[in-house]
């Protein structure tokens, strides 16, 4: 087992037994001098924009009007399709137990989470099984202590140490504490340390700490393949959440995770705008007074043509990327781009209703006794999928048991490309219903080279989705989503003290 400070054990049972979220945060604001902004603008209604929603109206009270603009669907990259009589998530799926926003939400809301539905993982080297999950703990330990010694628990032990430092966050915004730059969360949590980590490749830090090449192939590849479609050379913070993304314990909102969304948007009584916003102007009117007052103009299109509204406060909730949106500013000096550097990865999730193909995954056995539920593969030139996942609906009705190989199935493939007819040919012996989702999913992750976007873009207006480039997640989104909230308030009180403050961890020790 991970050693854990005694600490960081009070800590995380805190945590759990929920008192951390239970009331308003426990330092006191400063004496607030200035009259609370009438309206604020959020762009984007998916886990980050109904987030911000939510932490804005918590933040400055019932008067202030929010209106958030949505020119899809609620939910944004979380999204389900419906096959045959069911619903199944196409985008973000799975939720990690210390994800705690993410928690509090659907303890907010008194949405339940999915029941649980055993599943067995085995990973495919394009040809055959390199490695099969056994039902016994006790055979796969020893499986993986035949091929790769310890160091399967030593990843373990390491993602513990850095969601450790992670878990940090809480603390800093129960407290308050907002930071202006992705750059200064993460060293808030995790010191150099963590910055080192966004500067290298997730090779580069775990052959550092000593792991072997044949480990970073066979293991830890196919997790990157399957959380973020991109090999062990992303950053090695966004891997870091890939590899906890394959701890035990993830969970999912019954029903849905979208339906996190739609009640946040409801609970936070802002008013859903379903418009693209295309513009952001910044207005300075001059008064009689000759005191002058400033606000933003969003632009935007909804059914009825085109239209404008002024808000004091705005937050864009959507990646500002090539492909992801179209929003241009002006007035602003200096200029904020429509776009910034960097691109988004394409996945392909494509969910089948069929019968699998056992023999293509080089399964010579019946196919009645294949109850293998997730395929993770190995970066190897025969592998045209990153991963291949037999589906639970999002509502598992009473009774619900996962049918072996030979039954049809809602298989969902994760893949770079489309796949064609002959790929799906040669993956199943027959199906009846196919339907793919093309996403530009997550940040196309390298070491950074560059700083991140910022968090603020002008005097009031924040940017919640470059904490992407840290890590894609919805517990990332949720966590932006609060610090821009308290940026967006101390900013506007002028409370100063707040605000990227240092040490905070040494600082905070005791205050529990
Ligand atoms: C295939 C896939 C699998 C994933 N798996 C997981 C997982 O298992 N676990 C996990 O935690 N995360 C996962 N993720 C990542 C997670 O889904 C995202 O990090 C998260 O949903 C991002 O939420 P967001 O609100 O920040 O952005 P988005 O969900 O992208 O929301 C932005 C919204 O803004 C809207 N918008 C854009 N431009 C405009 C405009 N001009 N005007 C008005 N509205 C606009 C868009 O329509 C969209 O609804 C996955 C993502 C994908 C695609």
């Amino acid at each position: 087992m991970p050693t854990m400070s005694l600490q960081t054990l009070s800590l995380r049972t805190l945590l759990f037994l929920g008192l951390w979220h239970s009331g308003r945060r426990c330092l006191a604001s400063a004496p607030e001098l200035k009259a609370q902004p009438r309206n604020i603008a959020v762009i984007g209604a998916g886990i980050g924009g109904t987030a911000a929603a939510h932490y804005l109206r918590q933040e400055f009270g019932p008067g202030v009007k929010i209106d958030v603009f949505e020119s899809d669907t609620v939910g944004g990259r979380l999204a389900t399709v419906k096959i045959g009589d069911h619903e199944y998530e196409t985008g973000g799926s799975v939720i990690h137990p210390l994800n705690l926003h993410m928690k509090h939400f659907i303890e907010k809301l008194g949405i339940p989470v999915r029941k649980e539905v055993p599943s067995r993982m085995a990973i495919f080297d394009g040809k055959e099984f390199v490695f099969e999950e056994s039902d016994w703990f006790i055979i796969n330990f020893f499986r993986m202590l035949w091929r790769y010694g310890f160091q399967f628990i030593r990843m373990q032990m390491w993602v513990e140490s850095v969601l450790d430092k992670f878990m940090r966050i809480y603390q800093y915004q129960q407290f308050g504490y907002s930071f202006t730059s992705v750059e200064r969360i993460l060293h808030a949590m995790g010191s150099d340390g963590f910055l080192t980590l966004l500067n290298q490749t997730l090779e580069e830090a775990m052959m550092a700490e000593g792991f072997s090449q044949v480990f970073l192939n066979d293991i830890v590849t196919p997790i990157t393949r399957v959380n973020y479609g991109q090999s062990v050379r992303i950053n090695g913070f966004v891997g870091a959440v890939s590899l906890a993304g394959a701890d035990s314990g993830l969970w999912a909102v019954d029903g849905g995770n979208k339906k996190v969304c739609s009640g946040l948007l409801y609970r936070s009584k802002s008013e859903l705008i379903p418009a693209r916003v295309t513009s952001i102007v910044f207005k300075v009117r001059p008064s009689k007074s000759g005191v002058s007052s400033s606000f933003y103009e969003v632009n935007y299109v909804d059914e009825s043509g085109s239209a404008h509204s002024l808000y004091d406060i705005v937050v864009i909730a959507t990646p500002l990327h090539q492909g992801k949106s179209d929003i241009a500013f002006s007035g602003f000096s200096p200029p904020i781009p429509t776009h910034y550097p960097g691109s988004y990865h394409q996945t392909v999730a494509t969910l089948v209703h069929g019968k699998l193909n056992v023999s293509y995954l080089g399964s010579t056995g019946e196919a009645s006794d294949f109850t293998v539920a997730d395929v993770l593969t190995t970066d190897s030139k025969d592998s045209v999928i990153h991963s291949l996942s037999s589906l639970t609906p999002v509502h598992i009705p009473e009774g619900y048991q996962r049918n072996p190989g030979s039954h049809s199935h809602v298989w969902k493939i994760f893949s770079p490309h489309p796949l064609t007819k002959e790929h799906l040919k040669s993956i199943f012996l027959s199906y009846d219903s196919v339907s793919e989702t093309k996403w530009l999913a997550y940040p196309t992750y390298r070491p950074l080279q560059r700083k991140t976007p910022p968090f603020i873009l002008h005097d009031r207006l924040y940017y919640l989705n470059a904490i992407e480039w840290a890590a894609s997640a919805m517990e990332m989104s949720a966590i932006a989503a609060r610090n821009v909230a308290l940026l967006a308030h101390h900013r506007w009180h002028e409370q100063v003290g707040k605000i990227d403050q240092e040490d905070l961890h040494t600082r905070l020790r005791g205050e529990l």
